[in-house]
Parts: structure tokens; sequence; C-alpha cells
């Protein structure tokens, strides 16, 4: 038995971070990754996807290079074994640095195996055991395989299998019309692939607002996708072209057949192999670690950082449960994680950048509320760009005056949300933003106005 001040397991978006500023305050710290440093944003989720859209957004614009009157010989080409390769380099390089990272930290072992609970602050790596008076546990999640009809008679693509790929699917049938679906669907289909969306609900992204859903199809829809949605009974078969999905919509032929299926129906958490229950760890039905305000688990000593706990599902709320624990541990801090403000991107082009409520959600509060909207065509550096899809839009609190969520699809909007995200955070009046003098021409300028044209519902 190897005894440590603490023992993170999972070198994902937080356990490094967290590794840094524990041993920096001299505690003996064994971090323990069983798979790739960096975990799933660095491996086969954010990093990988992004590379991959640029180069999609490269393909784009280069087809659409005759309406800024530039003159190509000919149709660009995909090369996709150098697409991927370009992928393959930011993900190892940035793999390599975390882990680099990691080995030369002083008073941080790095232990290379699965870990499982073996008690409450004793786990098992292989034949070892680490003992510590405070674990962290920061093992993720992956890809959700479905118990849909026909799934073990067919070969199928997950988000992680689909980075292997050196060639572009003829025909590619994705099932699941959400973030992680759809990110692939517009880069397959700009790398040359048909593609098909099939989703079970009535409209894609049904946790979106219905402008902003159809919005997105209508992106897609422009580029050739085909969308199959209120498909209620999906079930998979071969067939002689690759796989049959049928799709059993009250619209359209009852079956998408394609060359491939990628499976993007959500995401499990990694919990399943840890013996949560020999450290008496709780979970919750779906295997998400039960944590309070604070990210203690119902063990104390125990803590749960990131995807697994199920109060957040991307890169910055994994980063931000390792600040909250350090604060509070460490610099006698009282942070929780219901102070934050949720916020995140979906990287189809143009993106949506979104924070706070949805206009739905909004209105179930049964508050007095302020709305304003905005078409991108009314946005002078979208029309400067060529890229006047969707539009901006955000809704407000009539009373207290104050932003209770908005989106913006178009582009940059992933970045110019931030203005909007920004007020929110600091808690202020949108009023604050009357005087305020943006930059032209950027998306961002137009907040202020949008905030200007706010109307009573
Ligand atoms: C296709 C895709 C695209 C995405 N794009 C974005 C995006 O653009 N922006 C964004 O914010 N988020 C994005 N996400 C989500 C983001 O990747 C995750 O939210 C983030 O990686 C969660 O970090 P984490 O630290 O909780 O876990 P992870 O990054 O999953 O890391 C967990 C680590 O724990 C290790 N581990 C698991 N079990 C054990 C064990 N028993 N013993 C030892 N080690 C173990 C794993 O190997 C892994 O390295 C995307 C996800 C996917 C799938």
């Amino acid at each position: 038995m190897i005894s440590f001040d603490a023992i993170i397991i999972g070198a994902g978006q937080a356990g490094p971070s967290l590794a840094g500023r524990l041993t920096g305050a001299g505690m003996t710290t064994a971090l323990v990754e069983r798979k790739f440093f960096g975990g799933t944003c660095v491996n086969t989720g954010c990093m990988p996807t992004k590379t991959l859209v640029a180069s999609a957004y490269a393909a784009h614009l280069a087809r659409r290079a005759a309406d800024y009157g530039v003159v190509l010989n000919g149709a660009p080409q995909i090369d996709m074994t150098r697409v991927k390769a370009r992928a393959d380099t930011v993900v190892n390089n940035a793999r390599t640095g975390v882990e680099k990272r990691l080995r030369g930290m002083e008073r941080c072992t790095v232990v290379q195996g699965h870990a499982r609970f073996e008690g409450p602050d004793v786990i098992a790596v292989g034949d070892e055991q680490l003992s510590a008076p405070r674990i962290f546990i920061n093992v993720g999640g992956r890809a959700l395989v479905p118990d849909m009809a026909g799934v073990d008679q067919v070969p199928y693509l997950t988000n992680t299998t689909m980075l292997a790929l050196d060639r572009v699917p003829r025909h590619l049938v994705v099932v699941g019309g959400s973030y992680v679906g759809l990110e692939f669907a517009q880069m397959f289909r700009r790398f040359g692939a048909e593609v098909t969306v099939v989703e079970k609900a009535p409209r894609l992204i049904t946790r979106e607002d219905g402008d902003v859903s159809d919005g997105i199809r209508t992106i897609l829809e422009a580029e050739g996708i085909r969308v199959r949605t209120s498909a209620e009974c999906i079930g998979l078969t071969p067939h002689e072209e690759g796989v049959a999905v049928s799709v059993n919509c009250q619209e359209g032929p009852p079956e998408a057949v394609g060359s491939d299926v990628l499976l993007a129906v959500g995401r499990r958490p990694n919990t399943d192999d840890l013996a949560l229950d020999r450290a008496g760890v709780a979970a919750d039905a779906r295997g998400y670690i039960t944590v309070d305000d604070t990210l203690a688990t119902n063990v104390p000593g125990i803590w749960a950082l990131g995807d697994c706990n199920g109060r957040g599902a991307f890169t910055h709320t994994a980063y931000n449960d390792f600040e909250i624990i350090a604060a509070n541990l460490l610099d006698g801090d009282n942070r929780k994680v219901s102070a934050r403000v949720p916020c995140y991107a979906l990287y189809t082009d143009p993106p949506l950048g979104r924070v706070g409520m949805t206009e739905a959600q909004a209105r179930e509060t049964g508050r007095p509320l302020l709305t304003s909207t905005r078409p991108m065509t009314r946005v002078g550096r979208a029309v400067e760009k060529g890229e006047t899809q969707g539009f901006m839009k955000v809704v407000a609190d009539a009373e207290t005056r104050k932003i209770l969520g908005a989106a913006i699809l178009g582009t940059g909007g992933d970045e110019a949300i931030h203005g909007v995200l920004d007020i929110m955070n600091a808690g202020v009046s949108l009023d604050v933003l009357r005087w305020a003098v943006p930059i032209h021409p950027t998306v961002s300028e137009l907040i202020p106005t949008l905030l200007l044209d706010l109307k009573p519902e």
C-alpha cells in the first residue's frame, strides 16, 4: 500500500490542473489515468472535432470562392488522409503536453492503469493499492450505445471511431440530431459525403427553442443534409449498401440506407467500472455520481469533478469544477456550482452560442419578460463576410432588467455570446450597456442594440 495526501482518478479536464494546485500546496498526489492523457476533450472530443470543423469550413469556403470573386481552377478536392493527419497532430501535441506537465510535476506520481475503489480511502490499480484521505474522481464519460433493435448486427461508428476514418463515407447516416451528431453531420457533408440525420424527437436539438432548432435545420438542409425527425422507432439492419436505418417517420420513406452509420445519441459516465459501492459513494440511476453544491460526494473525503457528476457536460464546466474545489480546499473560499451561468456552443457553421435560459425556460418562470431578436442579415459584419444565416436573440426579466438568456446562431456566435455571458456573470442590469461603445464592425457590436430593442412579450 502506497500512501499519498491525495489521489486523482482521471487525467481529463479537471484532474491535471487539480494535481498542479494540490502538489503546489505541498501535498503528495497520485494521478491515475487508464488511457490517454487529456481525456475526452483532447483525444476524442473538442480538439479533434473542432480541428475537423476547421477543415470542413475551408472546403466550404473554397466551394463558395466564386461568391467572393476568387477564381479556383476546378472544384476543391478533399484529401481525408491529410485532414485526419492534421487533427491527429493537434491531438498528439496536446496529449503529450498534458502528460509531460504531469510527469514533470514535483510531488506528483503518475500511475497508468484502471482505478477501482477498494474502500473509502483506498483504490487499486492492477496489483497496486494506493491510499489517501482525499480522493478526487474525474473519470468523464463515453458514447452511449443505445439498446436499439439490430445494434449488434451492424457495424456502427461512435464519436471516437469517427476520428479514425481516413476516408469519406459515401452516405453517412447520423442517428441523433443533437450537438455531437450535428457537428459530424455538417463536417462530413462538407467533406463530400451524402448525409442523413435521423432524430427521434419532432425537431433537432430539442433542448433549444423551436426557432433555434428550425434555424439550424434550415442551415443544414441548405447544404443538402437530409433531416428525418419524429423517427419514433429506430432500428438497424444490414443492407447490401451498408446499413439500413428504419426511421418510421410520419413522412418520407420508411428507412434511410447509408454506407456507414454514426450513433450519436448521448453519453454515459465512466462510473460502472469504478466499484463505487466499495467506497459507499452514491450515484443516480444513470450512474452520475451524486454531489452537493461544492462537488463533495456523500462520503467525506471524496469529491467528483467533470462530466461524471452530471452537473455539466463540457470542458469549461469540468475545469470550473477544479476551480471550485481548489478555491474551497486551498484558498478558504466558498464557491458553489449553482453560481455558474450555464453556457456552451454548438460548432456547426455558423455556430450557435448559448447562455442562460432558453426563451421557453424563461417563460416557465412566470416572470414578466422582455425579448429582442435580430436576423444576421442585419449585422454588418455578417453581410461583409457573406455569412448572413441565423439570428441573435435575448430574453430579459422586465422587472429586474437582468438578462435571463441569449442565443446567437450566426457567424462568430461562439465568441460574441461572451458579451452577454459577461453581463450575466457580473450580475448587473442590462442598462449598464446603454453607453458601451463596441468595436465596429463586429457581431458583438449589435448586443447593446439588441438590448435597446427589448420589448415586452
Ligand atoms: C465529440 C465531442 C465533442 C465535444 N466538443 C466539446 C466542445 O467543443 N466544447 C466543450 O466544452 N466540450 C465538448 N465536449 C465535451 C467534453 O469533451 C467533456 O465535457 C470533457 O472532456 C469532460 O471532461 P472530464 O474531465 O469530466 O472527463 P474526460 O475528459 O472524459 O476525462 C476523464 C479521464 O478519466 C479517465 N478514466 C476514466 N475511468 C478511469 C478509471 N477507472 N481509472 C483511471 N482513469 C480513468 C479517462 O481515460 C479520461 O482520460 C465534446 C465531447 C464530445 C464527445
